[in-house]
């Protein structure tokens, strides 16, 4: 089945609107959304590509963790068992201010919003930036 799903583009803060084009559950294309009042029918060249990321063969689907000089696929459980003791370790040693978070135009809002979060409340640090304020 063939259908336009209407979205907003995850690429930077604009957030023109964009319809998505979708066959049989697969992200096909992205076109302008022409009835949004922010880019009317417009969009940059990268939200003219923002589907591409997800199909990519170059994806990411599982974390990697560097062991020996080689990346390795792990499980989240791994990944993020092994990122919380290096975080614990590192803020133990020089302080919540010698972290820093970068977060990404390509997770939605709530998510940053999290990850802000999780860097004052836990961390404990204003160490915040984002790719689409570059
Ligand atoms: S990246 Fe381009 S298309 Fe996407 S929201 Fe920003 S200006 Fe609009």
């Amino acid at each position: 089945m063939y259908k336009l799903v209407p979205s907003v583009c995850s690429y930077c803060g604009t957030g023109c609107g964009v319809l998505f084009k979708v066959l049989d559950g697969r992200l096909l294309g992205t076109l302008p959304l022409k009835s949004h009042p922010l880019n009317q029918g417009k969009l940059c060249i990268k939200g003219w590509n923002l589907h591409e990321y997800v199909n990519s063969s170059m994806r990411l689907h599982s974390p990697r963790l560097r062991i020996n000089g080689r990346l390795h696929k792990v499980t989240w459980d791994r990944a993020l068992h092994f990122t919380s003791e290096k975080l614990k370790a590192v803020i133990a040693q020089h302080g919540p201010d010698s972290v820093g978070v970068l977060a990404s135009a390509k997770v939605t809002n709530e998510e940053n919003y999290l990850l802000q979060k999780f860097a004052r409340t836990v961390v404990g640090t204003n160490n915040v930036d984002h790719c689409a304020r570059l």
